[in-house]
């Protein structure tokens, strides 16, 4: 008797065994569909000695009801599904699900109903249909995603499809991918590029498991040297992943990867229609898909070939998922290069201390472009004292910055004025009575957004229209703004340079591929001459007439308790500083700060990276902090406050005592209300030798605690919020 052993998608749930029925053949790693009650659910076959299960009689089993015709989960990606799993303490379940990302991927149908406007405009146009017809424009999709993107419902889109202002077109999925050519238009690297994409090269030739970090200032050609170590997987016809920390970037680099390689890769991220995501799995899965460039969340992908991994702004802080699964990407890529026996490189002009420490001790090997491409020259960095020289009353630009950028103007070059706030004003309170607006569900204030004419918690998403009146002292016209979000340096600019083309750049301005390379193509074209943004333009844009960046606020990363602080800060101002000064023209830097003499602010000015990280290093080792001790955050809530608190003791009290450990809390969270659930942490710091997961899961597996208090494990944690 043919029995099997599924993994079945659904977290709740344990591997459960099956009958393989008579004709049918698995092997570890067939996608199957299996019956559960009256339910039919996907899953996958796993090795029985890896995965227990509770013991069946042959007899009770039931069939099997259908083995797809897809390759098999590698053994590579089921093992690192397990390590995932068994690391970050989640469901395995989940992380299969990651895997196995796009469930219309599974069914043979090839062609698909998608939707797209006709341009024509229907008689009766409400202001919903206005709308739908607005922001689809030459968008096409599904039903439910022509409704998601539009933000009306999907009766106002099947209303405009009778209406004949949106038609049906049937697509095939399956086409295959074009693949890119190694030899397109490589470009004459210069003798250090030469030096590293050689080094590259070689390992993906080895086909073993190699950690790089590639360790370059901005502009210095890091990824014109890792395009280098691509076209040898594809010389190889291997596979390569490249992971970015942000889709934002994916338009810049789209670009450049055709310029390189004659066609595009293949992307993945949450954007993607259902469409694209099935055709792009199955690429991957059938290795049709040569290049894939994608979020966090192509990591998990059944690739069918796999001979390199690339970590871009590895640095990022973005690659940490911080719902769900909370898994580090970079963490997790080197996992499974290790797995998949491959290269993987990482690659940074600001590395994380953590992947420092590595490169330090041997385990990866350090790959450095210690200078800026051509002719380009690192720009030169400035900090202005905001009490010597402060802006004047109600404003957040210094004149010593003023200065400069009405200089730019003068010469017709462009400048960039960061500041990592979106909106217009952080916080709005009642001049009369100090209410402040703050966020019904979380610990949280309102920020305003002019543009949209709305507060908006950066949290839940909650909205509101601004009110006329104070709704505490009922007071009418009392509520003022404080402090800048980038809506209110850009009026600032506004208003002394009337005549100046300003652009505002966030996640509000640009949301989509198509968003972003339209802001590309007007800086390209040279009509913008100042962009006020947030971190998104801190990284992979490459503006050669783009000579003056303003750095508005550097101090604000520096308060608060975050373990990585003054860190982020100090790379945040060094991507954002490396936009400036990319072309012929030298660029320069400046840094509006309270605290000239805080460590960050005098290792960026005068140009001390070594000797702030090696600070920070040394810091973090008498602390026994990460890399060098390891922090599990552990997070209770409830909408119920009695529960979260009550959940939280009996989990604080019941701590065990081992060596080389401590358990600090429980204590409200900081962010003690988030999305209407009060919250409160503990936080576990350890020695790095010790199996903090163990200790937990013993410990916690013990407890019992009401099914509306969720405690979730943060392991390694990025955010003490
Ligand atoms: P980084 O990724 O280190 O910031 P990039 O790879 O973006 O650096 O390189 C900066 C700029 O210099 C890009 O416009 C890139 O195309 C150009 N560049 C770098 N190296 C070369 C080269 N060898 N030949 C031609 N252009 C290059
Ligand atoms: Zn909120």
């Amino acid at each position: 008797m043919n029995r099997a052993r599924v993994l079945l998608l659904n977290a709740a749930l344990g591997p459960l065994d099956y009958r393989v029925p008579k004709e049918a053949q698995v092997v570890p790693g067939s996608i199957v569909l299996a019956p559960l009650g009256p339910r039919q659910l996907t899953g996958v076959v796993w090795e029985p000695d890896r995965l227990e299960s509770e013991e069946v009689g042959d007899n009770r089993l039931r069939p099997l009801i259908h083995i797809y015709d897809l390759p098999p989960l590698s053994e590579a990606l089921r093992r690192l599904i397990e390590w995932t799993a068994d690391y970050y303490m989640a469901p395995i379940a989940s992380v299969l699900r990651m895997a196995l990302a796009s469930s219309s991927a599974l069914d043979g149908a090839r062609t698909v109903t998608e939707y797209r406007a006709t341009g024509l405009v229907p008689e009766r146009l409400t202001p919903q249909r206005e709308q739908a017809l607005e922001r689809i424009a030459d968008r096409q999709g599904l039903v439910r995603e022509l409704a998601l993107a539009a933000d009306v419902s999907e009766g106002v889109i099947r209303g405009l499809v009778k209406a004949g202002a949106i038609e049906a077109v049937e697509v095939s999925i399956d086409d295959p991918f074009a693949t890119p050519d190694p030899d397109h238009a490589p470009p004459a690297l210069e003798v250090a590029q030469a030096e590293a994409s050689g080094e590259f090269v070689d390992a993906v030739k080895a086909r073993d498991f190699a950690p790089y970090l590639l360790d370059g200032v901005t502009g210095s050609g890091k990824t014109e040297v890792y395009f280098e170590a691509i076209a040898e997987a594809l010389r190889q016809d291997r596979q390569t992943l490249i992971l970015l920390p942000e889709i934002a970037l994916t338009e810049p680099f789209l670009k450049r990867f055709t310029a390189r390689f004659g066609s595009e890769p293949v992307t993945w991220h949450s954007g993607l229609r259902q469409s694209q995501r099935r055709r792009a799995w199955r690429g991957i899965a059938t290795g049709d898909a040569k290049v894939v460039v994608g979020a966090r969340s192509a990591l998990f992908l059944p690739y069918r070939n796999l001979g390199l991994i690339v970590v871009d702004e590895a640095h990022e802080a973005s690659f940490k998922q911080e719902d769900g699964v909370q898994y580090h990407a970079r963490d997790v890529a080197v996992m499974r290069a290790k797995l998949e026996q491959v290269p993987i490189i990482l690659a940074s002009a600001t590395p994380a201390i953590e992947t420092r420490q590595m490169a330090e001790i041997g385990v990866y090997k350090q790959v450095k472009l210690p200078d800026r491409y051509g002719v380009a020259e690192m720009p030169d960095i400035a900090a202005i004292d905001l009490i010597q020289d402060p802006p004047p009353r109600g404003r957040w630009l210094a004149p010593a910055l003023v200065q400069e950028i009405e200089t730019n103007l003068e010469r017709g070059e462009q400048s960039l004025l960061f500041l990592n706030r979106r909106g217009y004003a952080p916080l709005t309170l009642c001049r009369t009575c100090g209410h402040r607006f703050q966020c019904p569900n979380c610990t949280a204030w309102m920020v305003e957004h002019r543009l949209v004419h709305r507060l908006a918690c950066h949290h839940c998403g909650h909205m509101m229209p601004p009110p006329r009146a104070c709704p505490e002292c009922k007071e009418e016209d009392s509520l003022v703004p404080c402090g800048p979000g980038v809506e209110r340096i850009a009026d600032e600019v506004a208003a002394l340079f009337p005549e100046a083309r300003v652009a505002i750049v966030t996640s509000d301005t640009i949301w989509s591929p198509a968003k972003a390379a339209e802001f590309v193509g007007r800086m390209e074209a040279g009509v913008i001459d100042i962009v006020v943004g947030t971190q998104l333009v801190t990284k992979g844009y490459h503006f050669p007439n783009l000579t003056l960046v303003g750095v508005v606020d550097a101090d604000l990363g520096l308060s608060g308790g975050d373990l990585r602080g003054a860190e982020r800060s100090f790379q945040q101002i060094m991507q954002v500083s490396g936009r400036a000064g990319r072309g012929e023209k030298p660029g320069r830097v400046l840094v509006q700060t309270h605290e000239p003499q805080a460590p960050v602010i005098s290792a960026l000015v005068s140009g001390d990276a070594e000797g702030f990280y090696t600070a920070e290093t040394e810091a973090r080792r008498d602390a026994a902090m990460p890399p060098f001790g390891r922090l599990a955050g552990i997070i209770v809530s409830s909408e119920d406050l009695g529960e979260a608190t009550q959940t939280a003791r009996l989990i604080g009290r019941t701590a065990p005592t081992v060596e080389n450990m401590a358990v600090f809390g429980p204590a409200p969270a900081p962010m003690a209300m988030l999305r209407g659930r009060h919250r409160q942490r503990l936080l576990v710091h350890a020695a790095r030798s010790l199996d903090v997961q163990d200790v937990i899961r013993e410990w916690l597996g013990k407890l019992e605690w009401p099914r509306s208090v969720r405690v979730a494990v943060d392991i390694d944690p990025y955010s003490f919020l």
